[in-house]
């Protein structure tokens, strides 16, 4: 079966609109470098589809971080996308855990959510992690910060190492509230109705017709979902040009060079002293 994709449609005689996303390589390819216990792994795994589903919602060119912050084993957790559904991920962990549940591995905290428009103001929104699954703490998102009805439904399949989620929101404005709150939990317990073995082995588009024939249902085209790390010579260069030149001198007498790895894909860009002097000095002009 397909992966990797993200299907969009709408339900026009509902005012509502649909999201399903499935991943396999993309999800293998950000944990491959890190060796994360499988509580751990399958909550990156529930983020990072959650994120791609978010990152559908964006209506112009920009990415989305969405980013978990508490006092428990895993203190951070973020992943990044943007609108042609790149993704990339990482956990930090304070401690070894074989947790398994939101709260016991991320403990007491907030879920941030920041969206960067490539043209205009960055926006973030905050919510405290009181639900009980990441699916609802996201659901709570958009009724404080968009005020729009959304569910979302988060799978993982530990031994395919895959991913999947479908998103159900109303669209704004959608006329009659009584209506809406019906035509909404129509749309609910239809998608309630997913088993997990169904998402993982039955193609999307079979899936879609299985929960919604009765419905008159408008596909988009389907978008590929990748991983790509957003790290670059460059971004480390700038960094580095950061650093006290004092500082960045006795580094260089002690190691030779500087180097810099990134957390999430784990590769390590390193500089000598005349590169490091010809970027530093490029940069003043
Ligand atoms: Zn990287």
């Amino acid at each position: 079966m397909q992966t990797d994709i993200l299907n969009r449609y709408l339900f026009d005689n509902l005012h509502a609109r649909g999201e399903l996303v499935n991943l396999s390589q993309t999800f293998q390819e950000i944990v491959a470098p890190h060796n994360y216990p499988s509580g751990v792994k399958n909550l990156l795994g529930e983020l990072i589809a959650a994120t791609c589903l978010l990152t559908a919602t964006l209506k112009f060119e920009g990415e989305i971080a969405v980013q978990l912050q508490g006092d428990g084993p895993i203190g951070y957790m973020a992943v990044n996308g943007n609108n042609l559904q790149e993704m990339r991920g990482i956990a930090r962990m304070s401690s070894e855990t074989d947790a398994t549940s939101l709260q016991d591995l991320i403990g007491k905290g907030n879920m941030v959510i920041t969206i960067r428009p490539k043209n205009g103001e960055p926006y973030q929104g905050v919510v405290a992690l009181e639900e009980e699954t990441l699916a609802e703490c996201l659901a709570h998102y958009f009724e404080v910060s968009e005020q729009i009805p959304t569910k979302i439904w988060l799978f993982t399949d530990e031994n395919t190492s895959q991913i999947a989620g479908t998103l159900i929101q109303l669209l704004p404005d959608a006329g009659d509230k009584a209506q809406q709150e019906a035509d909404f939990a129509h749309l609910c317990q239809l998608t309630n109705t997913i088993k997990s073995d169904e998402i993982f082995s039955v193609d999307s588009q079979e899936l879609l017709y299985r929960l919604y024939h009765q419905e008159e249902v408008r596909l988009f085209e389907p978008q590929a979902i990748s991983y790509k790390c957003s790290c670059s010579e460059e971004k480390c260069l700038n960094a580095i040009s950061q650093i006290e030149p004092s500082e960045l001198d006795n580094i260089i007498v002690e190691q030779g060079s500087v180097s810099m790895t990134c957390d999430y894909c784990l590769t390590t860009y390193q500089f000598k002293r005349p590169q490091l002097e010809q970027f530093i000095n490029d940069s003043k002009h």
